[in-house]
């Protein structure tokens, strides 16, 4: 059985944007200040596939392997949805709708969309301080680490507020379509997902983000007004803000009252009965997602090439659906023959 591993990120929010504006993203992204072109002239990766700024799913995708997600970016039409995605995606989606109902927002700029975003932050965070414990679909974004400028943005699925201990737990949801445990090296990329989720959370909560940070990375007019339907949203919540500018000040605010998250959690989930296989906790270890991020970020920055599995991890090849065209596996193939290495059959 393929282990499946099902990401909304890019998907859906509490207030959801009726008319999507990344065309207007890419289009600006010739303005940015960011690094956009190496030496000789080549966009790099991060500027190229995902228009100057990453989402944590793509982090979590090139833990399993980097040249896949590479693949992922420049075969069309190799991967399609098929049913048990489809399944997992209704999995969070019921959940999602059994903690808040959706509406849909008509959004006219990109500072509409990230209002959106900001706004269902702040639908979390009042959750939490008028008596609700579970927030789901919860945006999140910044800059992981200071040592490299580069935006990550995410979607977290859950998080857990105990008011008696004042803690915020985080939990992910995972479906499964074996019962099987889920193997290290998919428990490995959920983990830098969780991790990641929490270093971007903590920073907003102990200010370390700032609205010019995400203005400059996602190139925003932070006084430009509010669109119709977004000034309305607010007035309905009682918020007079109508621009980011003073949305974001009262959001982080708010933010900077919430504690760090406490644990980490990742739930996985038989699809075939909803039921819940597993649940594990794991520690968060900043010197660990620190190393792996940095070491990440270096293909975005075109600074190399994708990097494919190691022999230890040749396995994943078999269930890859870039098997027959992945020029790592050939190479890696040719040196183990080369060396007449008896692991030739890994590869
Ligand atoms: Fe990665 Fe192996 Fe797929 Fe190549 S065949 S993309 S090395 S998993």
């Amino acid at each position: 059985n393929k282990e499946i591993d099902f990401d909304d990120e890019d998907d859906d929010l509490l207030l959801k944007s009726v008319n999507e504006c990344e065309a207007d993203i890419t289009k600006n992204s010739t303005k940015s200040q960011l690094p956009l072109a190496l030496g000789d002239g080549q966009i790099i990766p991060l500027q190229k596939f995902r228009h100057g700024y990453l989402w944590v799913s793509d982090l979590s995708s090139q833990s399993w392997c980097e040249q896949q997600m590479f693949y992922k970016f420049t075969v069309p039409g190799v991967i399609e949805e098929n049913p048990a995605m489809a399944k997992g995606t209704d999995l969070h989606l019921a959940r999602e709708l059994a903690a808040h109902d959706v509406v849909q927002v008509q959004v006219t700029s990109n500072e509409d969309i990230w209002a959106i975003k900001v706004l269902n932050l702040l639908t979390a965070i009042n959750a939490f301080q008028f008596g609700q414990t579970i927030a789901r679909e919860v945006p999140i974004f910044g800059v992981p680490f200071k040592e490299e400028d580069i935006f990550v943005v995410g979607l977290i699925d859950e998080l857990r507020f105990d008011p008696e201990n004042y803690t915020i737990d985080l939990s992910e949801l995972k479906t499964r379509t074996s019962r099987m445990n889920p193997s290290k090296a998919i428990t490995k990329q959920h983990k830098i997902q969780v991790m990641l989720y929490k270093r971007l959370f903590d920073n907003i909560v102990k200010g370390n983000l700032s609205k010019n940070t995400i203005a400059k990375h996602l190139r925003l007019d932070l006084n430009k007004q509010f669109g119709d339907q977004i000034v309305k949203h607010l007035e309905e919540k009682a918020i007079i803000n109508k621009n980011l500018n003073d949305l974001m000040d009262h959001v982080f605010e708010k933010m900077q009252s919430l504690t760090c998250i406490n644990q980490l959690h990742v739930e996985y989930v038989y699809q075939d009965t909803s039921e819940t296989l597993s649940h594990v906790t794991h520690p968060y270890d900043e010197g660990e997602i620190k190393t792996l991020y940095l070491d990440y970020l270096k293909f975005w920055k075109g600074e190399r090439s994708p990097i494919g599995v190691d022999i230890e991890e040749a396995w994943k090849c078999q269930r890859c659906d870039f098997e027959s065209i992945c020029e790592w596996r050939t190479k890696k193939s040719e040196e183990c023959a080369q060396r007449n290495i008896q692991m030739n059959h890994l590869y």
